[in-house]
């Protein structure tokens, strides 16, 4: 199984390192035959209304949009949460979301004082708490009832999951701890469709 991190802006890199180190084969995604190649994919996290620009003129967004919606299991983190959204505040922002998530994530919510931050988050099937760190993060302020809540801050979802599609409003790629990242394997592993390469 071929795992690809999108590779257009943010922090992609430390993304492909971890699961290199899990022992899965990680790829870049720069272009519709890039991620033609690819079982699953990582949305890493960096600017949400910047990707948007970069994923609409590399020609990616609808074909990213279309493995999305045909079960392509994907694992967004924070800006990658943003744009598996459904609704996306405060509007107005030049953000398309792919609408896999049925959640509201709200861009830039912990405000300028906080907007980066290392805290231990609680996760739903784990003794141990991890060390989550929080960038610019979106809070989730909303979630449907497809979504499954699989860890929370202060009581506030930070890693969601539907089906084959799993977001954290955190960068867990920025962690010497494995444990998120194995999640997603895990769940691509079991839920991926047949071999698309
Ligand atoms: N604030 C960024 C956005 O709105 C997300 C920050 C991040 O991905 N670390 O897209």
């Amino acid at each position: 199984m071929k795992f690809g991190v999108l590779a257009l802006q943010g922090a992609f890199g430390a993304h492909c390192s971890t699961l290199r180190e899990l022992g899965v084969s990680a790829r870049l995604v720069r272009t519709p035959s890039d991620l033609a190649s690819v079982d699953a994919i990582v949305l890493p996290g960096g600017e949400s209304t910047t990707m948007t620009k970069l994923l609409t003129s590399s020609g990616l967004f609808d074909p990213l949009a279309a493995a999305v919606d045909d079960g392509l299991p994907v694992f967004g983190t924070c800006a990658g949460l943003i744009l598996l959204s459904s609704t996306v505040e405060p509007e107005g922002a030049d953000v398309r979301c792919l609408g896999a998530l049925d959640v509201t994530a709200v861009r830039n919510a912990y405000g300028r004082q906080i907007d980066s931050f290392e805290q231990p988050i609680t996760l739903r099937d784990d003794d141990e708490t991890f060390d989550a760190v929080f960038i610019r993060a979106p809070v989730i302020a909303r979630v449907g009832p497809s979504v499954e809540v699989l860890a929370t801050l202060d009581g506030r979802p930070v890693l969601v999951r539907r089906g084959p599609v799993m977001a954290a409003t955190f960068h867990p790629e920025l962690t010497a701890d494995p444990r998120i990242h194995e999640r997603f394997v895990r769940l691509a592993t079991s839920t991926a469709p047949a071999s698309r390469s």
